[in-house]
Order: structure tokens, then sequence, then C-alpha cells
């Protein structure tokens, strides 16, 4: 079975955000769409005595963990599964400094951790939840835009961090965001009094795995995050919610989860990077081209008293040619490296593409007239005779002409087959 599209996109994400490839565990990635975690397999399971549900719909990118700690405390077996929405940079910061840190501790670089905004703050603890439906509330989770560099569409992403946290170190409480005031269950599986836990131990948590929930924007407006609109959630008032933005966690090396099934085995390959190469040698042709053009027109700059324009018009198409490439490679160096969120971006770069290919298409035209009118009369031995024109200098500009009416022949030739196979299917 090919590898699910999940996967693919997730890794590009991390690619994206220089997720740190040291602590990445690429063989016990799982994926729980739907495809790869059938309908008829469990939502719920017991761990240790508590219910943890499965992360339908989520792929976790696992995490390396410490494995003499797992062994030492028998992590596996003995210390309860649950989840911690954030953000992605907050996620990074967790795995980096390999733990999660409390509000007012120091990060490495120096930083004091702060209460997110909107959450209560005097509660000094880290927030777990073993739902991952209260988990992926947009209060705690944060829903990322992502254009995939390899199907260029654009995806919502939501982040949650998948932990083991010892079971004595959690004080379980209510839903903190005002489902209960309203009459909605937030979670199928947990009541809304023990969905929330927290704890003031840093060392009782430890991260096994990023979870990524990734849809296709259709729309490209993510304000209707379907999880609010699955549980038809209202904004509440501030109230406490799962930690705080920077926070930290931990994990450790390896293992796989005694209570998970066997990851799949991944067949990753680098997202793209055919179609890079590709891209990469069209734009070298295509810049030298117009480089020799503009190297040729300026050499022979005076020595075609026959017709004048044919070196300006070599040297005019040489250097717009090579600011088109330039430009060529920026647009796909911000769509291959920043992955726009923008549509406009996207209506710039086909502006000013269309323009240039106007340009070409006028420059064309003159440059026929210039060179093909003087063809009869030209000769490249007498330097001076006004039907005099330096031989490589015409000859390169007669070629050039004849290459771009091939091009255009080509593209129609395409087009017309595309189309009729169109009509045809
Ligand atoms: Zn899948």
């Amino acid at each position: 079975m090919s590898e699910c599209a999940q996967l693919r996109i997730g890794r590009e994400f991390l690619a994206s955000i220089s997720w740190p490839s040291s602590f990445r565990r690429k063989d016990h990635d799982r994926c729980y769409c739907h495809r790869c975690y059938p309908a008829d397999l469990a939502d719920t399971l017991t761990v240790a005595g508590y219910t943890y549900v499965i992360p339908r719909g989520w792929t976790r990118f696992a995490v390396a963990v410490d494995e003499s700690f797992f062994n030492h405390h028998n992590v596996w077996d003995t210390w309860l599964n649950c989840y911690h929405g954030t953000s992605i940079d907050s996620a990074k910061s967790c795995v980096e400094h390999r733990q999660m840190l409390l509000p007012d501790d120091m990060t490495m670089h120096g930083k004091k951790i702060g209460i997110r905004e909107n959450h209560i703050p005097e509660e000094r603890f880290v927030f777990t939840t073993p739902s991952i439906s209260y988990a992926a509330l947009d209060y705690y989770a944060y829903t990322h835009s992502f254009r995939s560099p390899y199907d260029l569409k654009l995806y919502s992403i939501k982040v949650v961090l998948q932990c083991k946290q010892k079971a004595d170190s959690i004080i379980v409480q209510p839903e903190t965001v005002g489902a209960r005031a309203q009459g909605r269950r937030l979670c199928p599986h947990i009541p809304n009094e023990e969905l929330e836990w927290k704890t003031k131990h840093r060392s009782s948590v430890m991260i096994y795995g990023l979870l990524l929930e990734i849809k296709q924007n259709h729309a490209s407006d993510d304000s209707n995050s379907p999880q609010y609109q699955k549980l038809n959630i209202s904004v509440p008032p501030a109230s406490n919610v799962v930690a705080p933005e920077p926070s930290t966690s931990e994990e450790i090396t390896n293992t796989i989860p005694k209570s998970e099934p066997l990851p799949l085995p991944s067949s990753y390959r680098e997202p793209m990077s055919k179609t890079r190469i590709a891209l990469l040698v069209v734009l070298i042709i295509s810049t030298f081209l117009p480089m020799a053009a503009l190297i040729i027109g300026q050499i022979y700059k005076s020595e075609c008293p026959i017709q004048p324009w044919i070196p300006r018009w070599m040297t005019v198409f040489g250097s717009v040619g090579l600011s088109a490439s330039c430009l060529m490679f920026v647009i796909l160096f911000i769509n291959f490296k920043w992955h726009p969120e923008e549509e406009i971006g996207k209506y710039v770069s086909g502006c000013i593409l269309c323009l240039l290919l106007f340009f070409f298409l006028a420059w064309l035209i003159a440059g026929s007239v210039w060179i093909f009118s003087v063809k009869p009369k030209v000769q490249f031995v007498q330097t001076n005779v006004t039907t005099y024109c330096q031989e490589t200098l015409y000859k390169f500009a007669f070629g050039l002409t004849l290459a771009q009416y091939s091009l255009i022949g080509i593209l129609i030739c395409c087009g017309g087959i595309v189309a009729l196979f169109g009509c045809l299917c």
C-alpha cells in the first residue's frame, strides 16, 4: 500500500519549520486517518486504569524518548497517555528542551515562560488531557496554514503533543472552556468533569509524539475551524487552559509504546525533489541563452552596419531574459521555502509572467523584422561595406528567433493535444 498523503504532507510541514531531525523517530510514525486506522478498530484504550481516546484523523510524527528513563520508570506500561494542544513553535521548543516548563521557569535561551493570553493567570501548571477532542480545541491547539510544495495545495494543520504522564502526578479537573454551563459534552468518551489534568511536576510528562491534524483548506479561510463546527463552541470567557505558550516538553528516546499498534513502515521520499530539479534545469537553460545573447550583443554591438538594431535586440533580449530568470528564482524560492498562504502571491507572479510573455512576443516580432529583412543582402566578409554583419552575431540572432518560434509551436501543439484529450475524455 502506498504511503498515506497525511504522512507526506506532515513531513513537508515539519521540513518547512526546520523541525529538529535529531529528535525524530521516523520508524514510529503512525497515521490514524480513516484509511490507516479503519472504523472497526477501537476508539479508546485503557492505559494504567485510565481511558485514553485514540487520535482518529491525526497523524503522529514520533519523537525520540530517553530509553533509560522510560525503562527505569516503566513509563510505557504504568504512565498514562495524554495530549497537550499547542502551536508548532511551542511544540518545537518543548521537544528541544526535552521537558515541559512551568510558568515562570526560564528557557535555555533565558526567556521567562509566561501564561498564554486569555488563560487564568494564577494557574501555574502544565495542563494535559486524555481527550484528543479537548486538546484540539482552538483555545489550545493552533491552526497553521501550510502550502504543500509537492501538490501546491493549501492545508490547515493543527498541533497536539502526545505524551506519557505519571499517574500519581495529576490533578483531574473539569473542562474550563464553559461547555458545562452550556450543557454541551466535549468528548464522546470522557465526561466533561474529567477532561483536564494538571501537574506541577515537570518531569512527570514525557513527549513521545507530535500529532498533526491535516485538512485540505478549500476555501483558504480557516476561521471556521472544523473542530469548532463539530463541537459548536462559542468563544468562552477566559478560563484555565492547557499549558502556557512556550512550554517545553521532554521526551525520551525510543521504544514503541506497548499500548499502541505497531507503526507502519515508512517509505518517504523528499518532497518535490524531482520537480525542483526539473525546474532548476529549465531555469539554468533559460538563464544561459539570455546570458549568451547579452554577451554577444555587447561584444559585437557596433559590428552590424546592415541593421544596427540586431545587436541592440540581442542586448535587450539578454537583459530582460536574465531579469525574468532571476524573478522566477525568487518566485520559486518563495513558493518552496515560505509557502505563502495568500493567494495574492500567485496572482502577482502570474501578472508579472503575463507581462513578460507579451514583451517577449512583441520583441520577437520586432527582432524578426530586423533579422529576416536583411537576410538576402547580409554578408560576413567585407567589414567596411554597409551590408556587413558580424557572422556570429547574425547567426546567433537568427537561430535565437527560430528557437523561439519552435518553442511557441511546441507549446501550441501541446496545448492542442491536452485540449483534444480533455474533449475526448
Ligand atoms: Zn493515513
